[in-house]
């Protein structure tokens, strides 16, 4: 079995060159576009034999997303490479834009050339000014190139950095295309999905931008090499963002399939004052939390699944024992109550009333009727909502009930 490296691929040093295009292709830069002039019918299924999965959360099959724009006839179509990153303990992309914007941008004209796709919208949250300067600084020796170092495919017509609204909700699929579009952020239902009706009504392409960054690999290196850098039956790499009470927090590239005993004991130091492992929130806090017994796990999207949570964008807030779970549960639940959009009655109103009722129970005042309430709106909650915002809020509220249910016990005024 391997064992996992630091760095691989998309945070190799050799990557990281900042915006200076010419130690970008000093190393390689270019090589993976300059292979993807075979076309769709070539790229696509070197994506497929990659089984690159998309970074920013649901881990769909890239492949499928790009296969769905290149069979719809469309005089546009557009790609928006999603960097709004707004998750609590989430910090990959702004790393990778900040420190490899010539990577993620191959990647994304790769995306463009596999697609169709002549409009790209590299969008960003506003809140991280250097990673817009970064990356529009990238573009512009792209297209204002006198050398004849890079060439842009000549189909693009438009191609720059569009601002988020930096909101959370600004990073869902609908709410992103809304924002390229110039309008507020709010999620809609779908379908359609972006694939039919996207930006203007045009079939969109919306890949993370950590998504964007492996393809630029897999185009220079081959799906076959790209497939053996995971672990078992998982592809590739993955760049953990590591936080909370670790000794190394960071973002951690490391195979597919890493154990997160691994991540958290081998490459985070382990835990902090040699605390006990207590739990771990996972891909943002919107999922199943995991606790020690998870500690076996391979993070890999499908292995995570199986313990009824989800990767996400692999962020990973761990916590030790003697952090109450109440406090941090109230923490997130409060956070996403306040980035609801109010569009959908069940998550305005249940958001936040599952904060006031958790808020009460965490500062000694709650009563079990209280928990109860609380215990009915997790289990009524989930898939009330246009996106899935109020269904991460109850997700995580609800395995914290089902894991930790003796600390909501203990804080109650009659327990
Ligand atoms: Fe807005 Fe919440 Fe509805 Fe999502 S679920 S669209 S955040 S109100």
């Amino acid at each position: 079995m391997k064992t996992g490296q630091l760095n691989q691929v998309v945070l190799h040093e050799d990557n990281l060159v900042g915006a200076d295009l010419e130690a970008w292709l000093a190393g390689s830069g270019g090589l993976g576009l300059a292979n993807a002039a075979r076309g769709p019918d070539g790229i696509i299924p070197e994506l497929e034999q990659a089984n690159l999965r998309g970074m920013g959360g649901a881990g769909f099959p890239t492949h499928r997303k790009w296969q769905a724009v290149a069979e719809r006839d469309s005089a546009d179509k557009w790609l928006i490479c999603n960097g709004n990153e707004d998750e609590p303990g989430t910090f990959k992309d702004r790393l990778l834009l900040e420190r490899a914007p010539h990577q993620v941008l191959e990647g994304a004209l790769i995306a463009a050339l596999a697609t169709g796709a002549n409009h790209i919208a590299m969008y960003i949250n506003p809140h991280e000014e250097q990673a817009i300067d970064s990356m529009r600084r990238a573009i512009e020796q792209w297209q204002c190139d006198t050398e004849g170092l890079v060439s842009l495919p000549d189909h693009i017509k438009f191609l720059e950095v569009v601002p988020s609204s930096g909101l959370y909700i600004g990073g869902e699929e609908s709410a992103a295309i809304a924002t390229v579009e110039g309008g507020f952020p709010f999620p809609r239902r779908k379908p359609p999905f972006p694939f039919e009706s996207g930006v203007h009504g045009c079939p969109t392409t919306i890949n993370n931008v950590e998504t964007c960054a492996h393809v630029t690999h897999i185009l220079r290196r081959g799906a076959q090499w790209y497939r053996e850098l995971g672990i078992g039956d998982a592809a590739g790499t993955k760049i953990f963002s590591l936080s909370g009470d670790v000794l190394k927090p960071g973002a951690y590239e490391l195979p597919m399939g890493t154990s997160l005993h691994s991540l958290i004991y081998e490459y985070g130091g382990g835990m902090l004052q040699g605390k006990e492992f207590k739990a771990v929130f996972t891909g943002g806090p919107s999922n199943t939390i995991l606790n020690r017994e998870d500690l076996d796990v391979a993070l890999d999207f499908d292995s995570v699944r199986e313990r009824h949570s989800s990767l996400g964008t692999g962020a990973m807030i761990v916590i030790s024992e003697g952090t109450g779970i109440v406090k941090r549960v109230t923490q997130y639940v409060d956070f996403f109550a306040s980035s609801s959009c109010g569009q959908c009655p069940p998550c305005k109103i249940g958001t936040h009333q599952m904060s006031r009722l958790l808020q009460k129970i965490d500062t000694g005042q709650g009563r079990r009727s209280d928990l109860d309430a609380l215990i009915n709106l997790s289990r009524m909650l989930p898939g009330s909502g246009r996106c899935g915002l109020v269904t991460g809020a109850a997700t995580v509220l609800d395995s914290s009930l089902y894991k930790f249910r003796d600390e909501y016990e203990l804080h109650l005024l009659d327990s």
